[in-house]
């Protein structure tokens, strides 16, 4: 969608196909990080955005059995916007829909599922739909991690493998409730907590394959390990009615090894699903939106510009990768695994708790990423 906005507006022809009927995804990525917030100042969009309701982060805390430790702190970091705006994925897209809709060159198809590509020899020149044939200049596959358009392509994809899966549910907030967006570590046990106004989207983290486990323990035992997690919403626990009230993330962290074809290029989790550690898949899908238009605006469609668009953003992927895999194999794994003794913070959250000015190492890492992208492509 940020895509198709930005060469919509730099007066190109775009036609974006959704498959369905929405944008309505309960427990989606919600967080638009700092460098997203820069994006849309940079395209006059801001101050508009932030009138959607929406909730400010500005610190990430970390609970170690009963030791509550900052661990990043975006007021640190020097951007216009120093903080995580929670905003649903859908009030977002809409958005960036409305105001694409603005330019003639954009359309938008709901219910379009892309079912295959169209080739003449080797070069891709646009795709099928149920209902329709749309032949294209590029094509971008900016379908999410379960591609059609790159298993299509046959591009190859390269599995750094994950640990973990992510079980996530929501239980009710009270104004009494603590505010913060907290990770809460326990022996055995890993939660985290997005707070959502009235309610509290929840990711409870389990190691991977783990959830026939717990349900044949029982929906019970399930709750009353939240409610040592969260004993002020204990009695919040039967809000969990079925297990149809938790939805499995299966967590992926991969990447293309090529991310284009003559014809096509792929972008943000369609080239490279990132681990839910650091909440940070929608801000590296934005940048490769922004990074792509400006390449192609600069550059066009031929191949050396999707080679160019490649070079730029594979190394934050790799970059953010690398720092999510370390932190699932050397921190969430042990603490899933290990279920003896106090839990201790790990050396580098204690050393963020000591010195205050490192907080800003990991707010820059999720909040920017590695290599933040400022809009260029053109106002036509
Ligand atoms: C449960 C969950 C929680 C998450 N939490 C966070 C978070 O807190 N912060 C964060 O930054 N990231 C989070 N993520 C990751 C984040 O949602 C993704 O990284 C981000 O949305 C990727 O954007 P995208 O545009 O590449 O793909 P997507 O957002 O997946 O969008 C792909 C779109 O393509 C459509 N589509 C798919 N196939 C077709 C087809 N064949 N034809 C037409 N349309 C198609 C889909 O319906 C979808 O709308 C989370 C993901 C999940 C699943």
């Amino acid at each position: 969608m940020m895509l198709g906005l930005l060469l919509a507006r730099a007066g190109l022809k775009v036609v974006v196909l959704e498959k369905h009927r929405d944008f309505l995804r309960d427990f989606r990525g919600d967080t638009i990080h700092p460098s997203t917030l820069e994006v849309l100042h940079e395209l006059g969009l801001l101050d508009e955005f932030l009138e959607l309701p929406h909730q400010k982060v500005h610190e990430l805390r970390a609970q170690f059995s009963d030791r509550l430790i900052p661990v990043a702190d975006f007021s640190r970091v020097r951007v216009r916007s120093p903080f995580i705006a929670m905003i649903p994925q859908w009030d977002f897209l809409n958005f960036l829909a409305r105001h694409a809709a603005r330019y003639p060159g954009f359309e938008l198809q709901m219910e379009a599922e892309v079912t295959d590509l169209l080739f003449e020899g080797n070069r891709i020149t646009g795709v099928k739909t149920a209902a329709q044939q749309i032949h294209a200049d590029l094509v971008i596959g900016a379908d999410g991690r379960h591609s059609t358009v790159r298993s299509r392509a046959g591009l190859e994809v390269l599995d750094l493998g994950a640990p973990i899966d992510a079980l996530w549910f929501r239980v009710s907030r009270r104004p009494s409730d603590p505010a913060n967006t907290m990770a809460r570590f326990d022996r055995g046990s890993i939660l985290v907590m997005l707070n959502r106004g009235d309610y509290w989207q929840c990711a409870f983290v389990i190691a991977k394959g783990a959830l026939d486990g717990l349900k044949q323990r029982g929906l019970e035992a399930f709750r009353a390990t939240l409610a040592g997690l969260l004993p002020f919403a204990a009695d919040r626990m039967k809000e969990i009615a079925t297990w149809d009230d938790v939805k499995l993330l299966s967590v992926q962290v991969n990447r293309l090894r090529q991310w284009y074809r003559d014809g096509l290029l792929c972008i943000g989790d369609a080239a490279h699903a990132m681990s839910p550690v650091g909440g940070v898949g929608i801000n590296l899908a934005i940048q490769d939106a922004v990074a792509a238009a400006n390449v192609l605006c600069k550059q066009g469609f031929g191949i050396e510009a999707l080679r160019a668009l490649q070079k730029r953003r594979e190394l934050p992927t790799r970059l953010t990768q690398r720092f999510q895999v370390i932190v699932q194999d050397r921190i969430l794994s042990r603490v899933l695994t290990d279920a003896s003794g106090p839990l201790q913070a790990p050396l580098a959250v204690r050393l963020l708790e000591r010195f205050p000015v490192l907080r800003q190492i990991p707010a820059r890492v999720v909040g920017l990423g590695f290599r933040p992208e400022h809009v260029k492509s053109p106002a036509a």
